[in-house]
């Protein structure tokens, strides 16, 4: 029967690249639900929408021509047919991204697509039936609460800052990680009202990854799919 895995945890925990790297490996689709966050932000803001205006955000994700790829070895990730998978990433994305995800009525649109392809891979999707591996920060508790493997995927602060730095910066001296901080710590405050990655929910795993390397908490998370 098909295997759905969710996986939540904060930015800097090495969510994406573990669910990612565990999707492959088991032959499952892969569902990053940050990147819908990510699209929806970005096409607001191509939209010329201001972001304070709740009601114009809404409409604007509603009505929104996303085109997502489940395959976890090939990133699909269109709006309107503009490819934006780099754009997504960049800081004045990340620096937005919470003001649209905060919006309870865009959750509600996102989550409903988002479950939408989980019951896709469900049925005969990319997967053919085997499942799908889906992340963000309400998967296990929110989106699908009702998945077979859960799993909270933590890191120190340190940890999580050090990765974020090599990932924005390439490295993880003093000057690239103080200069990442300030980044992730506002986007932590400004996530508090939706993200509850502080404790797992009842049924729900904790892997840290604060002391592994990749290789190692891909490890760590096979061994609670396998077990
Ligand atoms: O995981 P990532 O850093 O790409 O997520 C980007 C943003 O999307 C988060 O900071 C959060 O505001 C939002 N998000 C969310 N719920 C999810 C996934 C992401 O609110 N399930």
């Amino acid at each position: 029967s098909p295997l759905v895995i969710a996986i939540d945890g904060p930015s800097g925990s090495g969510k994406s690249s573990v669910s990612r790297a565990v999707a492959a490996r088991l032959g499952l689709a892969y569902l990053d639900t940050g990147a819908t966050y990510r699209a929806a932000t970005w096409w607001c803001l191509h939209e010329g929408i201001d972001l304070s205006d709740a009601a114009a955000v809404v409409a604007a994700v509603r009505a929104m021509p996303l085109a997502m790829g489940v395959d976890p070895g090939r990133e699909v990730l269109e709006v309107g047919g503009a490819d934006v998978r780099g754009d997504i990433r960049q800081t004045w994305i990340s620096e937005a991204v919470s003001a649209v995800a905060t919006n309870l009525e865009v959750r509600a649109e996102l989550r409903r697509r988002q479950r939408e392809t989980i019951d896709a891979e469900r049925a005969d999707g990319f997967s053919a039936g085997r499942g799908i591996v889906a992340e963000g920060r309400d998967i296990t508790t929110v989106v699908a609460p009702d998945a077979d493997v859960r799993i909270l995927l933590t890191a120190s602060e340190e940890a999580r800052l050090a990765r974020r730095a090599r990932e924005l910066h390439g490295e993880d001296g003093a000057e690239a990680v103080a200069a990442t901080r300030d980044q992730v710590v506002r986007r932590d405050r400004d996530d508090a009202t939706v993200s509850q990655f502080e404790v797992a929910a009842d049924g729900v795993v904790t892997v840290d990854s604060s002391m592994l390397d990749l290789e190692g908490t891909i490890g760590a998370v096979l061994d609670v799919v396998t077990r």
